[in-house]
């Protein structure tokens, strides 16, 4: 029986492993594995996610039982010290010996770490295992209790430097950033994606400081600061290194393999050394005279090492390997694919940059139009995975190229098609050299039903996991030409769908989001899953989005919905549209001092565009004092109650259309739901409210009110249904309750009353049955829970204004009060508006 020994367990010899059982006879080989690590293999990519859970096994690449199971002899804790080639033998940390046939080489890299004066200090980490995680965050613990405002920073912009930076964030520490280039990511990004990008984290929290060469560490004992030159120094308390990684190579070279001049075992396309019995894969192994920092390059070259052992000596490393990636720190689309720097007589660049939005789009195409070469995406990523697979698979691009970035313009359709046009061999996972064929095949051939099985079964999506999205894609497409139900999960971190969530959450009790994480999901949530929860918290008990204000999208964060040019709006509540004399002024005023443009709105109220992120909490504050409210335009929540003047003044009015729009307003204020929610009540069938385009609207008629629902006006105009006749305010009240709170509980995210109707078996009658009849034993419960969202009703605006600590946020600049500069109004009809668009 022939003997390989792999060393290294790390991400790349786990593949190895698992390549090998699958293809090696167990009565042929032998297969014996050294991991110098305290534990069997585990996920360094997704590492940072041992931060949220301190879950060691949920990282595991396979459990300690896997290898026995499969007769593979895993030596962990144990380093191997020294290969003797001409016995053919490795001595272990141990002394122990041990005889080889094939010896492959997995040892991976160590972070590097620049020979700057003081490095050795307490409080300076390294990001690599998950000892280093459990020493960074007592460390931090450690800190906070000492100091609440304690900085750390990360040298390094590079890709896992930004991902560190995010985690000591979240670890509560002030984070700052301290790259050598004078760009972020600079291995993926051109000079303008890295400044747009850098705008984004700032925004968010993180402080840059580029072109910053560390001179020495300060501190006695531990770091106190980082001191780049006379005079300039930055005050931290804690360093994470993130400057590269170096190949672990050191075996290879006492053992006299061929090694690259700046360190890693040479190696040729069948992944063996200059010694052929020797073979290494993954970040210690040098192909193309360059290390590989990335998962798929090492799945790779575990697949061409084990079909090499085995004799096939026709399955080569390819010559091209891609080294596409997509920043996986949340808040923040990066991604980069192909040639993201392509010289100039290669092809040409188109490009979209839209400073104030954060959004920079840029792709690199060939000179006569029709091949992708390479592109870079920062603030919106969401065509990442299909622009990705054009370039992989050579896909002919659109006429108009630019399309692909910009959206088609006439018809509104796609310009990427679907997914299912790609071809069956279209590599979407390179990880796992998943094809769409092999993804499709599971589903067609009934052996796979849902997205979880096919990964489990075909391994796409789970090395880097970018590619999940566009897995999920061909699954729910495949199973929809089958004519199979698909179930709309909210995202890959919850395998459920809103509805479900919902109720484990309301069972459970659950308060934070990372509660939820824990108790029902995955990994570290994501754009779509974080304000999805959040809006459920408010729903569930009225949370405002002061309460986890790092998990609410960007309008509810700030509490102003952003314009066109990065200004935010102000839109006080006018319940009904009835304001005060006095009232109006204060909004002149307000207006006038911070010089914003104002209008009446469609819901009857007054905004104020034009507002700096500084002034909001100045402004919120005058208009709190005068007895104003947040009007929540921002959210997806109840917007307006419109009415006309109902039988006050009208001479045709049945009711007091005014009094119960502003009954109901301030009843629904603030209310949270799956998409927005607008009212209205019109005093008579002349209907001046428009009250049947609303979600619910209300109609004075002989002998009391008409109650309609599901209304809508907006792009997909809708008439809303009647629900109820003839019945009084009370009732009223009592059925709107009953069906806020069932579409709140039952609709998927942000789908409006209409199209939710429009889904419910059974339809308005069905509705009926509910509210009315009670079919569902249901009602006490909805009043009940409606109830308490009233009772606990705050204005956040109100709570910002009453709390300091909660302004913070409230900020262009992480460490100044000021102003943007970069924003430009001219003048309009005696008031301002944005400087129109130019290079934008
Ligand atoms: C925080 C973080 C995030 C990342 N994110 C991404 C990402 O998003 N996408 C991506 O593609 N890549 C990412 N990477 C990189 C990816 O994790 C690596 O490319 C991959 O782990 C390399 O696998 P490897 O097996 O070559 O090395 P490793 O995973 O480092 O494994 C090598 C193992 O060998 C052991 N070893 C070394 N010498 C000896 C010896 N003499 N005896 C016994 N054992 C030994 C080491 O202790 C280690 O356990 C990330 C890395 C980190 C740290
Ligand atoms: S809806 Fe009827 S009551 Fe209201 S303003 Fe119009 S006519 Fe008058
Ligand atoms: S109709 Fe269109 S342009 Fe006008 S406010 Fe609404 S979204 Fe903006």
């Amino acid at each position: 029986m022939k003997k390989v020994i792999v060393v290294g367990n790390g991400m790349v010899g786990y593949k190895f492993c698992e390549k090998f059982i699958a293809k090696a006879s167990k009565e042929e080989f032998k297969l014996i594995v050294f991991g110098e690590e305290p534990r069997p293999a585990y996920d360094r990519v997704h590492l940072s996610e041992y931060f949220q859970n301190q879950d060691a096994k949920a990282l595991e690449l396979a459990p300690a039982n896997w290898y026995s199971d499969n007769d593979i002899e895993l030596i962990s804790n144990e380093r191997v010290t020294d290969i003797h080639r001409k016995s053919k033998t490795i001595t272990t940390s141990s002394d122990e010996s041990y005889e080889y046939d094939y010896l492959v080489l997995a040892t991976g890299s160590l972070p590097f770490v620049p020979p700057i004066e003081g490095v050795e200090k307490e409080g300076v980490f390294v990001y690599r295992t998950i000892e280093d995680l459990e020493g960074m965050m007592a460390y931090a613990d450690m800190l906070k209790a000492k100091k609440p405002d304690a900085k750390a920073a990360v040298l390094g912009g590079g890709l896992l430097g930004l991902e560190a930076a995010k985690a000591v964030m979240d670890m509560g520490l002030e984070p700052h950033v301290v790259e050598f280039a004078q760009k972020l990511m600079p291995r993926q990004l051109d000079l303008r994606s890295s400044k747009v990008l850098q705008v984004k984290l700032e925004s968010l929290g993180i402080n840059i400081h580029l072109n910053k060469a560390t001179n020495q560490i300060l501190g006695d004992r531990a770091i106190e600061a980082m001191e780049f030159g006379e005079d300039d120094k930055l005050d931290v308390d804690m360093l994470v290194i993130s400057a590269g990684i170096r190949p672990r190579d050191e075996l290879g070279k006492t053992c006299g393999l061929d090694m690259g001049v700046r360190g890693g075992i040479t190696v040729n396309n069948k992944m063996q050394t200059s010694d052929p019995e020797i073979f290494a894969i993954g970040e210690v192994a040098l192909y193309n005279h360059m290390i590989y920092g990335l998962v798929a390059p090492g799945y790779e070259m575990a697949d061409v090492a084990v079909e090499q052992i085995l004799g096939n000596e026709e399955a080569l490393m390819s010559s091209d390997i891609d080294m596409s990636t997509k920043l996986k720190l949340i808040g923040v689309d990066v991604a980069s694919f192909g040639e993201p720097f392509m010289p100039a007589e290669k092809g040409h660049s188109i490009l979209f940059e839209n400073k104030t939005k954060y959004l920079y789009k840029r792709i690199n195409v060939s000179h006569d139009g029709k091949t992708l070469l390479g592109g870079i995406l920062v603030g919106d990523a969401a065509d990442y995975n299909i622009l990705h697979q054009m370039y992989l698979n050579g896909i002919p691009l659109p006429e108009n190229a630019e399309d692909l970035i910009l959206g088609t313009r006439a018809d509104g359709g796609s310009v990427f098609g679907s997914v299912m046009d790609l071809p069956d061999a279209a590599q979407i996972c390179s990880c796992e050299s998943v094809s769409k064929g092999d993804i499709c095949s599971t589903i067609t051939s009934g052996e796979c039903n849902n997205v979880s099985e096919v990964m489990s079964c075909t391994k796409a999506g789970t090395g880097c996991g970018g590619c999940k999205p566009m897995v999920s894609d061909l699954v729910n497409e495949t199973l929809k030409s089958l004519g199979k139900e698909v179930k709309e999960t909210i995202c890959d971190h919850f395998n459920y769908t809103r509805q479900e969530l919902f109720g484990i959450i309301k069972v459970k009790k659950l308060t934070t989001f990372y509660e939820v994480l824990d108790a029902c999901g995955e990994g570290d949530g994501c754009e779509t899953c974080k304000p999805l929860v959040a809006s459920i918290f408010a729903s569930l008990y009225n949370d405002t989005a002061n309460k986890e204000d790092v998990i609410q999208d960007s309008n509810d964060k700030f509490l102003a919905n952003i314009q066109r040019n990065g200004t935010y709006s102000v839109v006080p509540r006018i319940p009904g549209g009835e304001i005060t004399p006095q009232k109006l002024i204060v909004i002149g005023q307000v207006g006038e001092k911070y010089n914003l443009y104002t209008k009446i709105t469609g819901g009857q109220r007054i905004d104020l565009f034009g507002a700096q992120l500084n002034d909001l909490p100045a402004i919120w504050k005058e208009l709190i004092d005068a007895g104003f409210e947040s009007g929540h335009a921002y959210g997806k929540s109840l917007r307006t109650v419109k009415s006309c003047v109902g039988s006050t003044w009208c001479r045709y009015g049945m009711d007091e259309s005014v009094s119960f729009a502003i009954d109901l307003e301030n009843r629904y204020k603030g209310l949270r739901s799956p998409h927005k929610l607008k009212g209205g009540v019109s005093g008579c069938i002349r209907e001046c409210a428009e009250a049947r385009g609303k979600d619910f609207g209300v109609i004075a008629v002989e002998g009391g009110w008409n109650l309609y629902v599901c209304g809508n006006g907006g792009a997909t105009p809708k008439h809303a249904l009647l629900l109820a006749e003839q019945i009084d305010n009370e009732t009223c009240i009592k059925y709107l309750d009953r069906f806020l709170m069932y579409y709140i509980r039952t609709a998927a995210p942000l789908m409006r009353t209409a199209a939710w109707l429009d889904k419910l078996e059974g339809g308005i009658e069905q509705l009926k049955s509910i509210v009315i009849d009670d079919s569902l034993n249901l009602a006490e419960e909805l009043e009940k829970d409606m109830q308490g969202l009233v009772d606990a009703y705050e204005c956040e605006w109100t709570q910002v204004i009453e709390r300091e600590e909660l302004q913070s946020r409230f900020k262009h600049f992480i460490n100044s009060d000021e102003k943007d500069d970069n924003i430009v109004f001219v003048p309009m009809r005696d008031q301002i508006m944005p400087e129109p668009w130019t290079s934008n």
